[in-house]
């Protein structure tokens, strides 16, 4: 990207959405408005705009359902019985996964809880999980309450992995180090693909290398990764992962999560997991007899039979996401990331004294679409003044805004709005 030449003008921006070769598929997305106003979303990385063909997925199921009842299950246009069998596909191709490796079920924290049930495997003598400083809350709790639960001391059992003094991101060699000096007693290596607060993307393939090498297992949440940034969970020989599908996947708030369980682990039926019958053996699951025989891959750790109208909406969005493809959409989005770096750098040097700052890592190679910045200078009001001219972003404490320019939706005149609208508050 470093060859990419920008310029702070619409002309510009305009020029860049003329020759995107996605620019179409803003027009399959519905965007909030203020009264007339379309405001500018740049939250994708919270919650996905809602695509415009959902409603009609949606409503195609709730008219099966009152035409058939129950025989729904067998009789509808798509069969609910095998309906999480249809996001398969699309879903293993997002992350670089076989399709017997993944399954989309529950939601992200719960599918958790259940890969510990088989992948946190505790001794008295490996134990340990290694994990990102600043980890979202939900996965710092499942960590706490998951060493509890083995009888073990979570300021013991959970080593984070922090930035250094005067830093704000991770250095890798420290993770590698890390693994390195707890190699005798390290159970798990446990990460978010993608910080949700910096944005830094972590090189999974050498971390699991790296986990494996001292014989732990390797996890990670990918709630800000599936479809962000390329994944190749095979191939990389991750051992487990699991992700929320509402982020950048847009498939409705609180929708249905999805894991990957690699295909080394997915006949090993010796491994612990609690059961439910979506995850017994196809043929004899109507047979209703005690013994839980589980069904082999990612499928044999469901739980329950498939919820049809969010997995409808689901449907609807991962179908646009087949269509594009993440190496056009990755593509789209290094240039559009680019561009909002380069929109805070030139704010930054013409307001020095606001003290404003790019905190996610410079290299694309080591982000998303994601630009946290500190606003040190400034802080909350600062963010509430530019939601307020209709700019959607995100606020932390103590003075962090994240930005996400979806390369689906978002277009360069967006980031371009971004950039005068915050010329005008900060001026
Ligand atoms: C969004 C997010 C969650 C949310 O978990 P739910 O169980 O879907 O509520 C968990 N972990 C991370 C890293 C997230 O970004």
């Amino acid at each position: 990207m470093g060859a990419m030449q920008f310029e702070p003008t619409l002309e510009f921006a305009r020029a860049q959405d003329e020759a995107d070769p996605l620019r179409a598929y803003r027009e399959r997305f519905h965007f909030p408005s203020l009264g007339t106003r379309e405001l500018v979303y740049f939250t994708g990385h919270s919650l996905g705009l809602q695509p415009k063909a959902v409603r009609a997925a949606v409503e195609l199921e709730l008219e099966e359902w009152a035409k058939y009842g129950v025989e729904g299950h067998f009789h509808s246009t798509n069969p609910w019985y095998s309906y999480h069998e249809l996001l398969t596909p699309p879903m293993a191709q997002l992350v670089g996964a076989k399709e017997s490796e993944v399954v989309c079920m529950n939601s992200l924290t719960t599918n958790i809880h259940l890969l510990f049930v088989s992948f946190y495997r505790p001794t008295q003598q490996r134990y340990k999980i290694i994990s990102e400083a600043k980890m979202f809350p939900s996965d710092r709790y499942l960590l706490e309450t998951q060493t509890q639960f083995h009888g073990f001391d979570p300021d013991d059992a959970i080593i984070e992995v922090a930035p250094r003094e005067g830093e704000r991101l991770i250095r890798e060699e420290d993770i590698l180090e890390a693994i390195r000096a707890n190699a005798d007693e390290l159970a798990l290596v446990f990460f978010g693909g993608v910080n949700f607060f910096t944005g830094q993307l972590f090189d999974m393939p050498r971390l699991t290398a790296a986990a494996h090498a001292v014989g732990a297992i390797a996890g990670y949440d990918l709630a800000h990764a599936a479809g962000n940034v390329p994944l190749s969970l095979h191939e990389w020989d991750v051992d487990f992962a699991a992700w929320c599908s509402y982020k950048y996947l847009n498939s409705s708030p609180g929708n249905v999560g999805a894991i990957f369980v690699h295909e080394r682990h997915g006949k090993r039926f010796d491994l612990p997991r609690f059961g439910g019958w979506w995850g017994h053996n196809k043929k004899t699951r109507f047979q209703m007899q005690n013994g839980f025989e589980p069904m082999e891959g990612a499928e044999g750790w469901q739980l329950s039979n498939a919820p049809i109208l969010g997995m409808s909406a689901m449907k609807a969005s991962l179908d646009i996401f087949a269509e594009v493809g993440m190496r056009a959409l990755r593509e789209k989005s290094e240039k559009l990331t680019g561009y909002l770096e380069y929109t805070v750098d030139q704010l930054a040097e013409e307001f020095p004294d606001d003290d404003i700052s790019i905190i996610t890592p410079r290299d694309p190679e080591q982000r998303g679409c994601q630009i946290s910045i500190d606003v040190a200078g400034r802080g909350r009001e600062l963010c509430d003044a530019m939601i307020a001219a209709g700019i959607i972003a995100d606020f932390r404490e103590p003075c962090i805004i994240r930005i996400a320019p979806a390369p689906l939706y978002n277009s360069f005149e967006d980031v371009f709005t971004f950039g005068r609208v915050m010329r005008e508050l900060l001026a």
